[in-house]
């Protein structure tokens, strides 16, 4: 692999997780609403997504693993717009410059799929397979060829603890979607797809979370707000159980949450950390996107009105408890 390519593999592939985020998301951008992801050895071993998505036209397959290969019209700026998760075009290139992948792949209109492997950024050549429609990707030997970025993961608990977070939140994010998960051959979790966020806390957190949250339902001025948030007897000693996306996408804010911890306990009379899921829907103008994508901290135009919005969304759920 070039020098270029190993470079934006440290940034796009960081660790498992990270392979993990950027298959999960073109599987989402393939509009597949069933995605199987399945992991050995904390991602290191393997990681391999199947979805149903659309698939990628054989002649287009050894391109897509080409460093700014993108489908995807977008820029930056459409970075919180809610069209597509992926726009660099560097994902693929950056995975296969670190890992052995295999691609199996077909879309609707294909009679037979297309198998191809690229081993730590050598190309094989691509071949038929007969297969269903949709995408499998499989990732092996992830970092075999960067001892560097061997050395600075964490053991494979902690990688495979890491990814869980991300399928959690991934789940989460996208109701619509069914996402199965598995690790080292044990089924962690399958969610249904219904829509319902309620019925995907069921299943990733269990019925202790899904008996004891209050839906968030709130607009103003152009900013919606919906998700849950957990009444009192659900609530922790920290922030583990918190979860916010704008415009679809996993953010961190400890503004946002403490504003909405603030709503909470002044409510409640608790001084306990509630449970929630909060999606925030922005116009992407809203969003300041001078952010590295992969990092997860965002910042807003008009902050303080956004506070007091979240405020608000959390204070209006509340009611349901009050007596
Ligand atoms: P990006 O997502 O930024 O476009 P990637 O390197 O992640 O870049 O993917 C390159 C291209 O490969 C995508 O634009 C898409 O056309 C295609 N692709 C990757 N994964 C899938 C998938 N699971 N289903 C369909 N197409 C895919
Ligand atoms: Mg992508």
């Amino acid at each position: 692999p070039d020098v270029a390519d190993k470079i934006a593999a440290g940034e796009v592939a960081e660790r498992p997780s990270s392979v993990v985020k950027e298959l999960v998301e073109n599987a989402v951008d393939a509009g597949a609403d069933k995605i199987t992801v399945e992991i050995k050895n904390g991602g290191i071993k393997l990681i391999r997504v199947a979805d149903n998505g659309k698939g990628i036209p054989s002649e287009q397959v050894p391109t897509a693993f080409l460093r700014h290969a993108t489908s995807k019209l977008n820029t930056a700026d459409d970075l919180y717009n809610i069209s597509t998760m992926g726009f660099r075009g560097e994902a693929l290139s950056s995975i296969c410059a670190v890992a052995k992948v295999e691609i199996i792949t077909k879309t609707a209109e294909a009679e037979t799929g297309v198998h191809y492997i690229v081993d730590h950024g050598i190309c094989g050549e691509a071949d038929e397979i007969a297969c269903a429609d949709g995408t499998i990707m499989v990732v092996e030997d992830l970092f075999a060829n960067v001892p560097a970025r061997m050395k600075f993961l964490k053991k494979d608990s902690t990688e495979a603890g890491y990814i869980s977070d991300l399928m959690t939140r991934l789940a989460l994010s996208k109701p619509n979607i069914s996402f199965d998960y598995i690790c080292d051959g044990k089924p962690v979790f399958k969610t249904s797809g219904d829509g319902d966020l309620t019925n995907v806390i069921l299943k990733v957190y269990g019925l202790k979370f899904a008996k004891a949250v209050m839906p968030v339902d709130y607009f103003e001025n152009g900013v919606k707000i919906s998700g849950v948030i957990g009444k009192p007897e659900l609530s922790f000693g920290n922030r583990t159980k918190q979860t916010i996306f704008v415009n679809g996408r996993y953010i961190k804010n400890h503004v946002i949450a403490k504003v909405a911890e603030e709503a909470f306990r002044n409510a409640v009379m608790i001084g306990k950390f509630p449970f929630f899921v909060l999606n925030i829907e922005v116009p992407p103008e809203m969003v300041d996107v001078n952010v590295h994508p992969a990092k997860t901290e965002v910042k807003f135009a008009n902050e303080k009105q956004l506070y007091d919005i979240v405020y608000h969304a959390v204070k209006n759920a509340m009611y349901g408890i009050k007596v």
